[in-house]
């Protein structure tokens, strides 16, 4: 039984520890507030629930090492785009060799050969697109299905995630859509054009495609960004036929789904999009990302931009595809996102959920573990959400927070969103086995001070 006093009481002790135990991040922070806005260059950094942000030293593989000398285990890899570790060698060499000749031209070079050759044999996908964002990616799809389909409409999944794409802000709440509150300053009211409903929910989805005006259903194949929601057995598939039948373009954002096996959860689960979005780990860290699509797709693309007027599209950017990225992203899918990569980290994820189980049990707790591929959380509660709706109710906000501190004041790091862990190439053993100690002491302290 952990109890409320218990969970107050770890989150005081701990950020007093780190207060005490982080002097040189304590006086870089203050001297960043001088003008960063909010103290950080970019506000996400401050999500992380310690009293200031820790400042990195350098981070290597799956390590990273803080200002103040203390060694981390990164398992906090799966939102970033470092999912196949920090500075992956072929990649740094990849980046160094580009530095000094040419960052960004708009003209292709050698390696954008080499990059579509190799998107195309992987992910079964022949036409491809580069974008320098996951974000950007799926606002290009999102206007060219709308282009091709003449549809106005998208659909989304309750607590979905697609980047900084202000027509997926919108939830369910007890059945109503509601625009997300921290849209802030987006004065259209993006639900006129945007459907969502609940994920592994096919009558729901099968009424709302019904009406034929949906140009795109817009998914991850597994909800990874409200806490982790798996497909039902047969579900994508469903979803697929579903879309087929009324026309609809099928979208998967496989953006962290990529840690789902090679080839990403399409062609490890065999369910196939219309378009495909990959973003932040496909050049190894460097801000890049692309999309492909079917032939069917690209020749009704050349229509429709035969049709339209010449000129600036809103669809990529002077940086897109520029030369260090596209660098960076060959020696990333050629020598990194290796079937020999996802040999490592398949196997040691599935240990590391084992291990996660056993510690739960051992500690008399009923919580899940959810596991897919390289990825995996714990949840703080006996089952596995379904759906957008379940898996908010089962975050528990102040019990994770103390399980955080706790965990970066003894040198693991988690995603700070939720309790997601991820396994790259470079994650070992060790690694695995200190993350299941630390949880173990740390649940062990908190049932203890009941
Ligand atoms: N798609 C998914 C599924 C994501 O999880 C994210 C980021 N967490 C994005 C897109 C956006 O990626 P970026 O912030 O690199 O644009």
């Amino acid at each position: 039984m952990i109890t409320d006093g218990a969970i107050a009481r770890m989150i005081t002790d701990e950020r007093q520890r780190y207060a005490a135990a982080n002097p040189r991040s304590a006086a870089l922070a203050q001297a960043a507030a001088r003008h960063w806005h909010r103290g950080v260059p970019f506000h996400w950094m401050l999500d992380w629930g310690t009293p200031f942000p820790l400042f990195v030293e350098h981070a290597q593989g799956a390590e990273l090492w803080d200002v103040d000398g203390h060694r981390y285990d990164d398992f906090c890899l799966g939102d970033t785009g470092s999912m196949f570790g920090h500075s992956p060698a072929p990649v740094a060499q990849a980046i160094a060799r580009q530095a000094s000749r040419g960052l960004t031209t708009m003209l292709p070079g050698e390696d954008a050969v080499a990059v579509a050759d190799a998107l195309a044999a992987r992910f079964g996908l022949p036409f491809w697109q580069v974008t320098s964002s996951a974000s950007e990616a799926n606002r290009a799809v999102i206007r060219w299905c709308r282009g091709i389909t003449g549809r106005s409409k998208i659909l989304v999944f309750n607590g979905c995630y697609h980047g900084a794409v202000d027509d997926v802000f919108v939830d369910l709440r007890d059945g109503v859509p509601e625009l997300r509150k921290s849209l802030v300053g987006q004065v259209y009211d993006v639900r006129e054009h945007t459907v969502v409903v609940e994920f592994n929910d096919l009558p729901a989805l099968e009424a709302a495609l019904a009406g034929g005006d949906i140009a795109c259903v817009l998914t991850e194949p597994a909800l990874t960004n409200v806490g982790m929601v798996l497909p039902d057995p047969g579900y994508l598939q469903a979803m697929r036929d579903l879309c087929t039948r009324h026309g609809t373009l099928l979208v998967f954002d496989e953006t962290h789904t990529i840690s789902s096996g090679f080839g990403g959860h399409t062609m490890t689960h065999g369910t196939l999009p219309d378009l495909f979005v990959l973003g932040k780990p496909v050049a190894g860290g460097v801000p890049c990302a692309v999309f492909g699509f079917t032939a069917e797709v690209a020749q009704r693309m050349e229509r429709a931009r035969a049709e339209g007027e010449t000129g600036h599209s809103g669809i990529g950017t002077t940086l897109s595809a520029n030369a260090l990225a596209l660098a960076a992203m060959r020696a990333c899918l050629t020598q990194v996102m290796t079937p020999q990569a996802y040999a490592h980290m398949l196997p040691l994820a599935a240990e590391l959920a084992d291990a996660l189980r056993a510690v739960i049990a051992r500690n008399g707790l009923a919580w899940h573990v959810t596991h897919i591929g390289a990825r995996g959380e714990f949840i703080c509660g006996d089952t596995a959400p379904r759906n957008g709706t379940q898996a908010r109710a089962a975050m528990q906000g102040p019990l994770e927070h103390a399980l955080h501190l706790y965990l970066i004041n003894r040198g693991v790091l988690i995603a700070p969103f939720h309790n997601m862990t991820l396994i790259s190439p470079a994650t070992t053993r060790a690694q695995v086995d200190r993350l299941a100690q630390v949880l173990d002491d740390c649940l062990k302290t908190l049932i203890g001070n009941a």
